[in-house]
């Protein structure tokens, strides 16, 4: 019998990561003789909410007790991490011990002082339906609906400050992973945790090359790695991928300057579009992600900040869209879009304003640009001009006079080519899937 664990919300701007949790709880359950039935989970949740953290992902783990170590997923201070079989039934004192070991270390490692830290904890022998997962990755759940349904069955749970991580607890244990990719993270000495590493670029360009089905290794337009994390966190990297063995190879090709105290590989939505749904533009409301097909209904331009608005149209409305400054490179190709382009847009709508924040586009269609020019004179070979609206041409020169239908009709190549386009690894959206990922999906290859 497994019992899920589930835990978010310990992290802060400036600190701890709640997959560290992780590797605090299984230090100490293995002192016990249990372990982990599956992978650990890495749950991305809304990335439109505002209070999230930083990147708003929740942890689950499945907890046994049985004896058979099957593969080796981890390893904390030299000590491997298995996967265990589940074959023994778990009493209710088991799930009592395993929920007082959880809490212990949240109480240790969450940002207590920061009060947008709301940690909390869910311990139960029951799968919650996966549909609490859904509405916690595509909508806004309420506190209230969680508390109800901890509060109907025989759950454990605990959560601290206002106690939102229940909700991301609760979400994180119903997911019922379909499709899911993997995250190898590598954790520093607690001594470190303050430390930015230095690392070696070419490694990691060399990882990205010998990782078939990893993804988001490195940025080559910014030319940084984005396996490292931006923020001061127990976290040294995290490489993510479609194959957990491949992962594996990243220990021995990332070279850096600090030495990993633990690892471990997580099974994520991340890369999934699970945030995405698609709508007509007269269905969208804010905080929701979406895939929108439509006609580029008002040229793009440049405003303040050095961000790129753009509107879109299909029957039921019209929506601005936006490629905002940190997507860089990626506005230059929006830049390109003329009315009449005919679009798919994947992306996240805010409170406000009422914009739909741009992660990936197709161009399904391009508008043809046709225009009309005046003929050449027949005698003088030079281009002849208008003689005004619908009046013909006449030459400048030696006045010979042609008439409208004259014209030649040329059409001027667009530079923009039909195809989709996402924006670049550093400014990507964790649970956004990425063009490399849906290639090798489309040809089978992960
Ligand atoms: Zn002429």
């Amino acid at each position: 019998m497994t019992i899920y664990v589930g835990v978010d919300d310990t992290d802060s701007k400036v600190g701890m990561c709640t997959t560290y949790i992780a590797i605090e709880v299984l230090k100490r359950l293995m002192k016990e003789n249990l372990g982990i039935v599956s992978y650990p989970r890495l749950v991305r949740l809304n990335p439109n909410i505002p209070w999230k953290t930083r990147g708003n992902g929740a942890i689950a783990l499945l907890i046994g007790t049985g004896s058979a170590r099957e593969q080796i997923i981890g390893e904390i201070n030299g000590k491997p991490i298995f996967i265990i079989s589940d074959e023994e039934p778990c009493s209710n004192e088991l799930v009592e011990d395993v929920f007082s070991t959880v809490c212990e270390v949240i109480e240790e490692f969450y940002i207590s002082d920061d009060k947008n830290t709301n940690p909390g904890v869910v311990v139960t022998c029951i799968k919650p339906p996966s549909t609490f997962y859904w509405s916690t990755v595509r909508s806004v759940v309420k506190l209230e609906s969680v508390m109800r349904w901890l509060e109907s069955q025989k759950v454990l749970y605990k959560g601290w400050g206002n106690k939102r991580g229940l909700i991301g607890a609760l979400a994180a244990i119903s997911w019922s992973p379909k499709d899911k990719t993997y995250e190898l993270l590598t954790y520093k000495n607690r001594n470190e945790w303050l430390k930015r590493p230095l690392y070696d670029k070419e490694s990691v360009k060399m990882l990205d090359k010998v990782l078939r089905c990893s993804f988001d290794n490195y940025d080559y337009v910014e030319d940084c790695a984005c396996i490292f994390p931006r923020a001061l966190t127990p976290v040294l990297y995290g490489v993510r991928g479609d194959d957990p063995k491949e992962l594996k190879l990243a220990l021995k090709i990332v070279k850096t300057n600090l030495r990993p105290y633990a690892w471990l590989i997580f099974e994520t939505n991340q890369g999934t579009d699970d945030h995405i749904v698609r709508v007509c533009i007269g269905k969208i409301r804010p905080r929701m992600s979406v895939l929108i097909e439509g006609i580029v209904s008002e040229k793009p331009k440049i405003i303040e900040g050095g961000h790129v608005i753009f509107k879109v149209q299909d029957d039921t409305g019209e929506i601005y869209c936006a490629a905002y400054e940190p997507t860089k490179g990626f506005r230059k190709i929006v830049l390109q879009l003329i009315p009449g382009d005919k679009v798919k847009i994947w992306g996240s709508v805010k409170e406000y304003p009422n914009t739909v924040n741009v992660e990936k586009i197709e161009v399904i269609e391009l508008k043809r640009i046709i225009i009309k020019r005046p003929p050449l004179c027949p005698i003088c070979k030079k281009r002849m001009t208008s003689a005004g609206k619908g009046k013909g041409f006449k030459c400048k020169r030696c006045g010979t006079r042609l008439p409208e239908d004259t014209a030649v009709i040329e059409e001027i190549p667009r530079k923009l080519k039909e195809g989709i386009y996402e924006v670049p690894p550093v400014a990507r959206r964790h649970l956004s899937m990425p063009i490399k990922r849906i290639k090798m999906r489309e040809r089978g290859l992960c």
